[in-house]
């Protein structure tokens, strides 16, 4: 039978809708081709979904659907309710940037969407999803009617599904850079020079909570990419907002960002630098202090050496902020959870002798959903401190 069988005793996790299958799992693999969609069966003989399998890769199988569900019906019910969640949550007046898939958070293992106005930028992890990827663009077709589809899938762990980091353009017109509305501020959104899918829609929250303390303050944005933050902050009613950044490509969207907002040239500085280094500096005079490293720990390996890197650039930045001062910190590491992340936010405070509380916890803005039958979707989390 051309079916996946797990091990007496490991069908609980697919039982119970987490979407990962490890070899241990697995009693019986069929002859099959590699990212092919295969039947999942108990040791017992119940149907327990479908699943896209990949010999090559640490996690053999990634469910697209439960039960009795055909794949297809699977994958279009999870478009169809990523779609419903979104629908009506935004104004499109003033935020046409949005993720429409989340991966395992909206049931589709290996695939991000995100729609920036009416340009849709695929990431494809997986060779599983590579295969589904035509199904996925015919249904995106039919319900968005995206004006151009791009595919951004330059991530490193392609290699280990067998696939070559690639991007380019699948569909429509040829687009490399597009103009987003945030919450009623305007970016560039850049594909060819870009990180990502080109944006960091995940902290749209934590930008308007920016907005929010700004006022009056002197700003560093530390990681700054294209000055988001930045924006916020002086849109705010900042003082000065500063923003560094080692991708000279990213420091010149900053600019652009800061004239598409009609923000005065001398509003911020812009770094191209190292922020370990930069945090360094003997002349800063800020007091608010915006760290959104890079995921430090990619892997559950990396944690240990993650961490340090953490408390340094925390322990640098409770050292520099004026007081009283904020520090708004952040981890997108998934392996680094907000416990953990608190330890070292507390390691740090300690070490630079500073007085700090938490006023807020912040996680991934709301169309980065964590589905509850698979935590691993849970990567952002940040606190807001005030530091005396
Ligand atoms: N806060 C940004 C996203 C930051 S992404 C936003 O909301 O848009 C992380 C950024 O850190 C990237 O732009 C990357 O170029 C930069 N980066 C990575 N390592 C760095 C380092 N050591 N020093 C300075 N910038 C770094």
């Amino acid at each position: 039978m051309n079916a996946v069988v797990l091990k007496p005793g490991r069908d609980k996790a697919v039982r119970n809708k987490h979407h990962w299958i490890f070899s241990g799992a697995i009693r019986d693999l069929p002859e099959f081709e590699n990212g092919a969609v295969l039947p999942v069966h108990s040791a017992g003989g119940d149907l327990l979904g479908h699943g896209y399998f990949n010999r090559k890769s640490s996690i053999t199988g990634r469910m697209v659907s439960f039960g009795g569900e055909s794949p297809e019906e699977g994958i279009r019910g999870s478009v169809e309710r990523a779609l419903a969640l979104r629908a009506g949550l935004f104004d499109p007046a003033v935020t046409n940037a949005r993720r429409l898939i989340n991966a395992e958070g909206d049931g589709l293992p290996g695939l991000i969407a995100d729609l920036y106005d009416d340009v849709l930028i695929l990431q494809v992890a997986t060779l599983g999803m590579e295969k589904l990827k035509p199904l996925i663009l015919q249904l995106f077709d039919a319900a968005v009617r995206p004006r151009a589809v791009l595919e951004k899938s330059d991530l490193p762990a392609r290699r280990e599904e067998g696939l070559a980091e690639t991007e380019g353009h699948l569909a429509g017109e040829r687009v490399d850079k597009v103009r987003i509305l945030e919450e009623g501020i305007p970016y560039w959104v850049s594909f060819a020079h870009g990180q990502k899918t080109g944006f960091y829609l995940d902290q749209r929250e934590s930008r308007r909570l920016v907005r929010d303390f700004a006022a009056g303050r002197k700003v560093l944005n530390a990681f700054a990419y294209t000055g988001a933050f930045s924006v916020c902050a002086l849109r705010g009613g900042a003082v000065r907002a500063d923003s560094v950044d080692s991708s000279a490509a990213a420091i010149a969207l900053a600019r652009e960002n800061f004239e598409l907002n009609g923000l005065p040239a001398d509003s911020g500085v812009f770094f191209t630098a190292d922020v370990f280094e930069f945090l360094r500096e003997p002349a800063l005079d800020h007091d608010f202090i915006i760290l959104d490293p890079p995921a430090f720990a990619k892997k559950k390996t990396d944690v240990v050496a993650a961490c340090r890197g953490y408390k340094d650039i925390n322990r640098l930045a409770f050292q520099r902020v004026r007081s009283p001062g904020l520090v708004l910190t952040f981890s997108c590491s998934h392996h680094v959870d907000e416990g953990l992340f608190q330890q070292v936010v507390f390691q740090a405070a300690l070490e630079a002798g500073r007085r700090v509380r938490i006023l807020q916890k912040h996680r991934q803005a709301f169309d980065h959903p964590i589905n509850i039958y698979h935590p691993e979707t849970s990567y952002l989390k940040g606190f807001l401190l005030y530091v005396d």
